[in-house]
């Protein structure tokens, strides 16, 4: 990892002292404080008042019991999160992840990146994630069902329209929150279409919502390969998961002209040479639901499916992890800086470790960090939020075209905020930067 300020050490040990094996938590910290130097150099009133101490704590965390009963009629136990991180900005707002491997110190890492992804967009909302243990791998539709209005039943009580506005992440899509909408429904008995975003359209969800973090990521990438006079024209893809991030990610390339040749799911990848067939994809994922190793077996020659394995093997200019954290490690990066990649977009959050975004920088790789490059689909739930207030419906190319001006709004900060602290092309340093300074000034404004 790099060097952190000696001015930030304390804050780092307390936070490592507070938060003690949360590894993806100090991760995070880490990362942002290595940032904060020149930003303390430069104004050291953001010292002051123990601001960055501030920002690293939540301002709440809840923990809670989801018992519910499954096909069998046995009794499940799992456990729910909410981490409400930062409101200096608006309500909390952030996804919910349904996944086993999701524990406190997951849900605050993501927690404390959204806060500052969601400064970043420009719009009012503040951060804030949640989810549960509990694996829906498997599960019958009305087990999760039963499993989402549990998980509801207690997480009502913290959440609203101007409190807390969760959204949907992994293992969470639009049929989950439709059942979880529905119970909040039921249980407060009001029409309270702001209080989800990532809604079905028929009550109160947004166009393009579904395929905005995957486009969002794509507008990024496509913005910052222009900057060296580049596009994805012709470039080689490989795009990490098959979930709503991929997908869409894949499509916007696709019309960008790139090819995409690889993309996985947790068991494997396949390899496609003659590119990506998308629709394929769409229907084993979101029709079938099946996993990815059907594609190979449905589209036969000139396909190959690897269990297990790492993506990144397959050589590519462009490489998009966009399954989830610590996915590309540095080993990884070594091989796709050998095979020649120039740039690399985070459609996930922190899919890469900390030494791979150092290959890739002493490599000259573009890179853009997922707290930016994959705030597409909060900033469309934000807008989706508009909607709601507003009692309004916006097409998909109004809803997108607002969409890819915010991501190119997010990209130029990101570059200028870089260039203005001394750190040209450093698209890392401009997002912490630019994210922290509007979470600061707002925290500054409102006192301690
Ligand atoms: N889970 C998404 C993220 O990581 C979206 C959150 C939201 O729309 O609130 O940003």
């Amino acid at each position: 990892m790099n060097s952190i300020d000696e001015k930030l050490q304390p804050i780092l040990s307390t936070v490592l002292h507070r938060n003690a094996g949360e590894k993806e938590f100090h991760q995070a910290v880490h990362e942002v404080l290595e940032s904060l130097g020149r930003v303390v150099s430069k104004h050291p009133e953001y010292a002051d008042e123990a601001l960055i101490e501030r920002i690293c704590e939540p301002e709440r965390q809840i923990i809670f019991r989801v018992p519910w009963i499954d096909d069998r009629g046995d009794v499940q136990i799992n456990r729910g999160f909410r981490v409400q991180f930062n409101s200096a900005l608006g309500p909390y707002k952030g996804g919910i992840r349904f996944h086993p491997s999701v524990n406190v110190g997951i849900i605050k890492f993501l927690g404390f990146e959204q806060t500052f992804k969601n400064a970043l967009t420009g719009l009012p909302i503040g951060g804030g994630k949640g989810g549960s243990d509990f694996n829906p791998r498997g599960r019958s539709d009305r087990e999760i069902m039963r499993f989402c209005q549990s998980f509801m039943t207690e997480l009502h009580r913290h959440i609203g329209e101007y409190i807390d506005v969760p959204a949907g992440d992994i293992g969470v899509g639009g049929r989950e929150i439709g059942y979880m909408f529905g119970m909040y429904k039921r249980l407060t008995n009001r029409y309270e279409a702001g209080v989800l975003t990532g809604k079905g359209l028929s009550f109160g969800g947004s166009r393009a919502r579904k395929e905005a973090t995957g486009f969002g990521s794509s507008y990024f990438v496509q913005r910052m390969l222009e900057t060296r006079g580049n596009s994805f024209e012709g470039k080689r893809c490989v795009v990490s998961g098959s979930g709503n991030v991929a997908i869409y990610a894949m499509e916007k390339i696709l019309s960008f002209g790139g090819i995409v040749v690889a993309c996985s799911d947790s068991d494997g990848y396949i390899v496609d040479e003659n590119g990506i067939d998308l629709d394929l994809v769409k229907e084993i994922k979101e029709v079938r639901r099946e996993r990815i190793s059907e594609y190979a077996r449905l589209k036969g020659a000139g396909t190959h499916y690897i269990k297990g394995g790492s993506i990144w093997d397959v050589a590519c200019d462009v490489a998009m992890p966009s399954a989830t954290q610590n996915e590309l490690t540095g080993s990884d990066a070594t091989t796709l800086v050998k095979n020649g990649v120039i740039a690399v977009g985070e459609g996930a959050n922190m899919p890469c470790t900390p030494e791979a975004v150092r290959i890739f920088r002493d490599a000259g790789v573009l890179f853009a960090p997922g707290k930016a490059a994959n705030a597409g689909g909060v900033a469309t739930s934000a807008l989706e939020m508009q909607q709601n207030a507003s009692r309004d419906s916006w097409s998909f190319e109004k809803t997108e075209q607002r969409l890819a001006v915010i991501m190119h709004n997010i990209h130029d900060t990101c570059a200028e905020t870089a260039e203005e602290y001394g750190a040209p092309g450093d698209y890392v340093l401009g997002a912490n930067v630019a994210g922290f300074v509007r979470v600061a000034e707002a925290m500054r404004a409102m006192g301690v």
